[in-house]
């Protein structure tokens, strides 16, 4: 996918250095990166809207039909906020390394603040806050960039377009060409 500056501008930081608040950073050629703090930026508002799905009331979930992709329209029911929470936690478990994920299960997942963390895991407050901003920028980059569902913009996950979803196995190549079946025509004595 390509970032426009249009998408990048009001997720930018003002005060950051590194893009002068434009959320886009210049790589090789002419080809534009978003700039880090725009993918801190995602990672925080999908985070916060994993709080608000896990913490509100059971009753208040609601079930929606959603339509399918390709000829058959019927549809398939859904509870959409468990699904992001569910997706929240299976692909930041899927982006990061080992390291990563026990800073981001212990801080982001079980709520303890930087002090318990760097206690239960052994670790620098210097260690920690890296982590957590690499991972932060890590987890903002694929939430955004996740084909065909990214996790953000929250809203295009919630009431976006419906998208055809092709299978990530590889095409299976047969080994030998087929050959139709060799039917026996011998009688048997
Ligand atoms: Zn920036």
């Amino acid at each position: 996918m390509e970032w426009t500056r249009s998408e990048t501008l009001a997720l930018a930081a003002p005060g950051c250095n590194i893009c002068l608040g434009l959320g886009l950073r210049m790589g090789h050629g002419d080809s534009t990166n978003p700039c880090n703090c725009v993918l801190r930026a995602i990672f925080r508002q999908c985070f916060e809207h994993f709080r608000d799905c896990i913490s509100q009331e059971k009753f208040v979930s609601k079930v929606t039909l959603d339509p399918l992709p390709g000829k058959d329209r019927r549809g398939a029911w859904g509870r959409k906020d468990e699904e992001f929470a569910a997706d929240f936690c299976l692909v930041s478990k899927r982006t990061l390394t080992e390291f990563e994920y026990r800073i981001f299960r212990c801080h982001f997942l079980l709520g303890a603040d930087w002090k318990l963390c760097c206690q239960k895991l052994q670790l620098e407050r210097g260690t920690f806050f890296h982590a957590v901003y690499r991972l932060e920028q890590k987890l903002g980059r694929v939430f955004r960039e996740l084909e065909p569902y990214g996790l953000f913009p929250i809203t295009d996950y919630f009431h976006g377009p419906i998208r055809s979803v092709t299978s990530s196995l590889p095409a299976v190549v047969p080994i030998q060409p087929h050959n139709p079946p060799q039917f026996c025509t011998r009688r048997i004595a």
